[in-house]
């Protein structure tokens, strides 16, 4: 029976297969299917060893699996509410000692930088470029299922004793929100019992260093026995042979694959993901300073908005911000509902400061930026950038 792999989004498709080292002991080969061609690795099962799971039906081996579409709910999607009424915000200015402070504490940190522009330097205008920052996060579950295996250690064996549950019907750990993780479980009712692939259930395989022979030819007297003519070989005492270290002149070592277990647990894994998909959008401010600064800095929270699904931000002063938001979020649930199953979403904005400061210093009129409120500095044109030369 052929098996396709339906919601394949990489990763090996085991259709063929190959058994890999297949040894002499044909009672032990006769329990499976005949290999097909050797095109996958070493330790590749053979399909035969995957039971049809109704429901799983196109679930494939290795790598991360493909993801699984939700269901459609089965209760209507509760509406999203216009988020709270915003009360009337001030503008928070900053002092010229903070900006001064900020501006010291900027020039100390350079190595090279002499303090005395930050420190000697007039301050004669401050002017403030305040700045918004729309952000919207969603929270998603996403759920994929693979074939797996493992050495058998007597584990629970319960394939076919009742249909598996449907892959959104597993119940999986409460999530912390906004927090990205990840849970394995095997899904209940699809584990068997299989001899392994790769020893053919024997446990053990040839070792790869003496090809199964357990001793190789004596590297002191390349195989001959004697040294410097009639000499006998001290390494081997004259059998051209020394015993191999690897499995200690056994001629196999314990199987990888079953860790000697000779069986192997097969069976369904779903791997339940959750990810915060963030996503942020700065208002352009004119001051001067690159917008890409301020994704370093935090700003004050004006607003915030939780909800299994929010509605865009409406009645806000600045439409740039407004526009951001219904962009966002109908990109967000447009595009997450089809991978995943949404949990939850926040928006926030956030107010940041942005400082710009004229000074002069020697006769000179210079500029930098106090920004965030961690009180950043940017000083491009620092006008004393080497302390060597300036003095
Ligand atoms: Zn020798
Ligand atoms: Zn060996
Ligand atoms: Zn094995």
């Amino acid at each position: 029976m052929e098996r396709q792999p339906i919601f394949s989004s990489g990763g090996a498709h085991y259709g063929i297969a190959n058994p890999g080292y297949v040894p002499a002991a044909e009672g032990a080969a006769a329990m499976f299917a005949p290999p097909v061609a050797a095109s996958q690795g070493p330790s590749a099962p053979p399909a035969s060893m995957f039971d049809n799971m109704p429901g799983y039906e196109g679930t494939v081996v290795g790598g991360e699996g493909g993801f699984l579409p939700p269901p459609m709910p089965a209760y209507p999607v509760p509406q999203p509410h216009p988020g709270p009424e915003q009360p009337h915000w001030n503008i928070p200015s900053i002092s010229e000692d903070t900006a001064r402070d900020a501006f010291v504490l900027y020039a100390s940190s350079k190595c090279c930088y002499s303090s005395s522009p930050a420190k000697d330097g007039v301050i004669t205008a401050m002017e403030a470029f305040n700045t918004y920052r729309y952000r919207l996060e969603t929270f998603t579950e996403s759920r994929s299922t693979e074939w797996r295996h493992e050495p058998y250690n007597g584990q629970p064996v319960d394939a076919y004793s009742q249909q598996p549950p449907g892959p959104w019907d597993i119940p999986a750990q409460t999530p912390t929100f906004f927090v990205d993780g990840k849970q394995n479980i095997k899904v209940p009712y699809t584990s068997s019992v299989k001899p392994c692939h790769s020893c053919v259930g024997i446990g053990r395989k040839p070792c790869k260093h003496c090809a199964g022979a357990g001793n190789k030819v004596c590297w002191v007297c390349n195989g001959s026995g004697y040294r410097h003519g009639s000499d006998q070989c001290h390494h081997c005492n004259g059998r051209g042979r020394e015993n191999c270290n690897f499995c200690h002149g056994q001629g196999s070592s314990q199987c990888e694959e079953c860790k000697g277990k000779q069986q192997l647990l097969v069976y369904i894994n779903l791997t339940v993901k959750w990810t915060n998909n963030s996503d942020a959008y700065v208002v352009e401010q004119s001051s001067g300073l690159k917008v890409e600064n301020l994704s370093k800095v935090s700003g004050k929270e004006l607003f915030r908005d939780t909800q299994y699904m929010v509605y865009p931000v409406m009645g806000f002063p600045d439409p740039a911000v407004m526009q951001a938001s219904q962009r966002f979020v109908t990109d967000h649930q447009g595009k997450y509902c089809k991978t995943s199953r949404i949990l939850q979403q926040r928006q926030t904005i956030e107010l940041i400061p942005v400082t710009k400061v004229t000074y002069t210093w020697k006769g000179n009129s210079h500029l930098y930026f106090v920004y965030g409120n961690e009180f950043k500095v940017n000083a491009d044109n620092y006008p004393a950038t080497c302390c060597c030369t300036i003095m």
